[in-house]
Order: C-alpha cells, then sequence, then structure tokens
C-alpha cells in the first residue's frame, strides 16, 4: 500500500535489468490466444493485466519496444528478452508473471479465441510432476544456481561478478 492506501504492486523482467511499480488498482486481466500474442510472448498465449488506471513507474531500466502494429508497440526487456509491455492508443498492459506476485492477479476473460491452439485446453489434464522429479536425467539440478532477479527490488543487481 502507498501512503494513501492505494495499492502497490512490483515486478520486473527475468534478468532484472528493467523494473516497474504500479500504484493504484489493477484493471481487467485476461489472456490472449491472438497469433500476435503467441509470437510476442514465444507462448501459447499471453496473460496482462490493464494498468490503464494506475500509476506506472519504471524504476530499473526501461522497456526495448516493439511496434507489432500500426495501433500497438510492445515492450520488452532488451537485456532477457522478457516480454513486459502491451501498449495500445487506450492505455498500456502488464504482462501477469512478470509481477512479483502474479499469484493474485487472476485472469477473468480469454480474447482472440479465434487463434486458440488445438491443445490448449488438454494440458491442465496432462501428468504432473514437479521440478525436482526429474533429478535422475538432470543431476546438474541438485546444485543449480539461479541468476534470476529475485521477486522483490534491490538495491543492485546483479548483487555481485559472476564466475
Ligand atoms: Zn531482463
Ligand atoms: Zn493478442
Amino acid at each position: 500500500m502507498s501512503l494513501d492506501n492505494r495499492p502497490v504492486y512490483t515486478g520486473g523482467c527475468q534478468c532484472g535489468a528493467v523494473r516497474f511499480r504500479v500504484e493504484g488498482a489493477l484493471g481487467d486481466a485476461s489472456i490472449c490466444h491472438c497469433r500476435m500474442c503467441q509470437k510476442a510472448s514465444g507462448n501459447f498465449y499471453l496473460p496482462l493485466v490493464s494498468v490503464r488506471g494506475a500509476r506506472v513507474e519504471w524504476t530499473r531500466g526501461e522497456p526495448k519496444r516493439f511496434r507489432s502494429s500500426s495501433a500497438a508497440w510492445r515492450g520488452f526487456c532488451a537485456e532477457c528478452g522478457t516480454p513486459l509491455t502491451f501498449e495500445a492508443p487506450d492505455g498500456m498492459a502488464l504482462a501477469i508473471a512478470a509481477f512479483d506476485d502474479p499469484a493474485g492477479i487472476a485472469p477473468t476473460i480469454q480474447w482472440g479465441t479465434e487463434a486458440k491452439l488445438p491443445y490448449v485446453d488438454t494440458i491442465p489434464k496432462l501428468p504432473g510432476e514437479d521440478t525436482m522429479a526429474d533429478i535422475g536425467s538432470a543431476p546438474y539440478l541438485a546444485e543449480l544456481v539461479s541468476y534470476q532477479h529475485p521477486d522483490h527490488d534491490t538495491d543492485q543487481w546483479p548483487p555481485e561478478e559472476r564466475s
């Protein structure tokens, strides 16, 4: 919460070169299946939340932008490639999974369903395993060191030189 009781959200890209702060209520949360959102995210669909009515501040770095159509720009981290924004004449949306705490931002509608990939609806029915279940075939997981920026703001990033 901010001093005047407005909700505050933070987030950023995987490497930490770009960080944002949102003050105020979030708007509609959605996923978009359209072909442009698939390409822009490298994924089956792109989850976005509107920040049209909130104040957005880039607290570290700023996204690089690709103009994906006459109407919209797509912002992403130029260092690590994380998709971050969808920017249209009527406002901006942020990628939900880029938030530090995405669990509380549940999508309420799907867009672009004409392009929905045929297997998307069957994914929840696939067998599931946690990450460490694969330790036998991927023994490096046991000693893995994450270089991902943590899910909170930091004074300095990266914290030290990596070998
Ligand atoms: Zn990055
Ligand atoms: Zn889309």
